[in-house]
């Protein structure tokens, strides 16, 4: 079975753009390799850029995907597991670079829809000999090669699926990306959401 990884649409700056400005923690101290380990924190803190105030049923900052009601009761109904972490929006501050000259602006204080930074429960295993692994770095101390979150020709053994519709990589300990098997996909068309794409990214064989 192929599996996609999800991402925004190539319209998607026809869509409200956000940037996550908080609440960010700390999970694992500074190694020697540098790495550090952060996750997000309920509420998450976004703001909305200029660009465009037409709301998507997803609005990505990055690869962290944000959703609408409409998704999260998709994903509960479907048996798809995942955190909802609700998210408040602040006023925009400059810092995404754009000005609000002449560009559409969602409106502050915002009052439309909530959202949802949504992300997968369900961690795979894959088969990292069968999967092409891209430094990222070796670490100058200990050795240690770091490597790139993997994205794409990724192989998982059947053995290691057990019916997960939409999941992420233990592997890929900062990414953020989402993966979804074929059959989820189909579901998510027919519900016909604004702002997704689906980039084939694997098998499970
Ligand atoms: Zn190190």
């Amino acid at each position: 079975m192929i599996i996609y990884r999800i991402k925004q649409s190539a319209t998607f700056r026809d869509y409200a753009q956000c940037t996550i400005t908080g609440n960010w923690r700390i999970t694992r101290e500074k190694q020697c390799c540098g790495e550090y380990l952060s996750e997000l924190t309920p509420p998450t803190i976004a703001q909305w850029i200029p660009g465009s105030d037409t709301l998507g049923d997803f609005t990505w900052s990055g690869m962290i995907p944000l959703c609408q009601n409409r998704v999260k009761d998709f994903l509960k109904n479907n048996g798809f597991h995942c955190t909802f972490s609700p998210v408040r929006f602040e006023q925009y501050d400059g810092h995404a670079g754009r000005s609000v000259k002449n560009l559409p602006l969602v409106e502050h204080p915002y009052k439309g829809p909530l959202f949802y930074r949504v992300k997968a429960k369900d961690l795979l295993i894959p088969n990292t000999e069968r999967t092409p692994r891209h430094l990222f770095r070796t670490c100058g101390r200990c050795g240690k090669n770091i490597y790139k979150a993997m994205t794409s020709d990724i192989h998982i053994d059947s053995c290691n699926w057990k019916g997960e519709g939409i999941f992420r990589f233990k592997e890929n300990p900062r990414s953020q990306h989402m993966f979804v098997t074929e059959e989820a996909k189909h579901s998510f068309e027919q519900a016909e959401f604004s702002n997704i794409t689906f980039i084939e990214a694997g098998r499970i064989v």
